[in-house]
């Protein structure tokens, strides 16, 4: 009996409500055929990485994403596309970059996998070499005497914490020792950083990923393989006064103008109002940016794609937004909520991929305070017709960075949420290649946004028009 209660309301929590209609059944279900047999995504998502390759804000490889990106918008049939310019500020990691232990009287010289971090100083063609010492936090540094860290590496070595579900979570908490904690090392007269690579895979890959400085002059900051890490925090541990040799190429070029691109479906009963739906078309110089954010980039475009193929006509405008510059500044996301206000803009929801192109498990939402509580309620009542393609989670709190700005427009935002366990395998890494990206995987996220589109567009939330 219990077991029977306890199904009976199992199942009474997915039973259909009266705004679940047997279309909408049937509409998600062709959307979801459409993708799964026909979709472009996967062969727009090689041409970026394999043609085009890692596409840093400024850079030409990102001028070249621009143009590509602009002529599918184009040949899909979207009723408008145009580009957005966007000043953004240009570092190059150029050829060099390496580390290595020097005269350690227990190894010698030893080499250290690592990468330069995005808008790193550079050092001259000799390096720099310091003593290392190594702390677990930035309090950790802070609490130090200034004439400690003057003129040392300062080796940043907390861990991911491995026992949280969602990977995001445990890099957020972790994240301070790459974006603040060289900036604080230079603050206190350190020599150069080094900082646990953001993963949980243990291997000795180096990640990179944007430290920001502000008014402080850079210094040279590295990623480091956990292996190397490793090796490197054991041998601290049996000798004092070990100095490591930093040498890196990179250097910061100044200002260039890179551009959103914009394709736009315009709405058929309600066409000043908008739906976004996007990812970031900049990415990271190592790698190809497959899953940061190049799967996002194709998915977002799918689902006007999918749109046009299937002759589906949006009520309201359906806007693909891929953002320049996320990696280094969110520069481009804030020209365009910037142009948006300008011009009046009214964007009722908006939708971003942007945590890799692994298995689709559903959406986290973000609104104003008081369009959160109507907004999540509506949203509930989608649950029954996703939840058959594996989309169960729709938690409020955070969407993703690009739309972010929407927020205060009066958007309703929704993250595209994957599966999080191997994104931080490849995440700013050598890895994050198009290899690494599974095509199901990646074509059933795009179903999935474009049957989370579908829903918005069809039922609107408190901020939008009804009939
Ligand atoms: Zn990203």
């Amino acid at each position: 009996m219990k077991q029977l209660l306890l199904s009976l309301l199992i199942f009474s929590s997915f039973a259909p409500t009266y705004s679940q209609t047997d279309e909408d059944i049937e509409q998600i279900a062709k959307i979801y055929e459409q993708m799964l047999t026909n979709s472009s995504c996967h062969d727009w998502l090689r041409y970026l990485c394999k043609n085009i390759g890692g596409r840093l804000g400024g850079s030409p490889q990102y001028a070249a994403a621009v143009r590509y990106t602009s002529e599918v918008f184009k040949d899909m049939g979207v009723d408008r596309v145009w580009t957005q310019p966007v000043e953004v500020p240009y570092w190059e990691r150029g050829e060099v970059e390496k580390a290595r232990i020097v005269n350690s009287r227990q190894v010698g010289t030893h080499e250290l996998a690592v990468a330069a971090l995005g808008f790193s100083g550079g050092t001259g063609p000799m390096g720099v070499t310091g003593e290392v010492i190594e702390v677990q936090s930035l309090d950790e540094l802070e609490k130090m005497s200034v004439g400690k860290v003057r003129g040392k590496i300062v080796f940043f070595n907390r861990p991911m914490d491995a026992t949280r579900i969602n990977t995001f979570h445990a890099y957020g908490r972790a994240g301070d020792q790459r974006t603040s904690g060289p900036r604080k090392a230079a603050k206190m007269g350190a020599l150069a950083t080094i900082t646990r690579s953001l993963t949980l895979k243990y291997d000795d890959v180096p990640h990179s990923g944007v430290t920001i400085f502000g008014d402080q002059k850079p210094i040279p900051a590295v990623g480091i393989g956990l292996k190397s890490a490793d090796f490197l925090s054991a041998l601290l541990k049996k000798e004092s006064k070990v100095r490591v040799n930093i040498t890196l190429s990179c250097a910061h070029m100044g200002k260039r103008i890179s551009h959103n691109v914009i394709g736009e479906i315009k709405g058929s009963k309600y066409p000043n109002e908008i739906i976004v739906v996007g990812g970031h078309l900049d990415s990271w110089d190592i790698g190809e940016g497959a899953h940061d954010d190049g799967a996002g980039v194709v998915q977002a475009m799918e689902v006007l794609n999918q749109m046009i193929k299937m002759e589906l006509k949006p009520q309201r405008t359906i806007r693909c937004v891929l953002f320049a510059n996320e990696e280094n500044g969110m520069y481009g996301a804030t020209v365009y909520a910037d142009k948006a206000k300008e011009k009046g803009e009214k964007h009722i929801a908006a939708l971003e991929s942007d945590a890799g192109g692994h298995t689709p498990r559903g959406f986290t939402m973000d609104a104003q305070k008081d369009l959160l509580k109507p907004s999540y309620a509506t949203a509930q009542e989608w649950r029954s017709v996703l939840a058959p393609y594996g989309l169960y989670y729709l938690q409020t709190g955070g969407s993703a960075a690009d739309i972010s700005k929407l927020k205060s427009h009066g958007a309703v935002l929704f993250g595209f949420r994957p599966d999080s366990q191997r994104y931080f395998d490849f995440h700013h890494a050598r890895t994050d290649v198009f290899e690494n990206v599974h095509k199901r995987e990646l074509v059933l996220g795009a179903a999935s946004m474009g049957a989370l589109v579908y829903l918005i567009d069809k039922y609107g939330f408190e901020n939008s028009k009804k009939d």
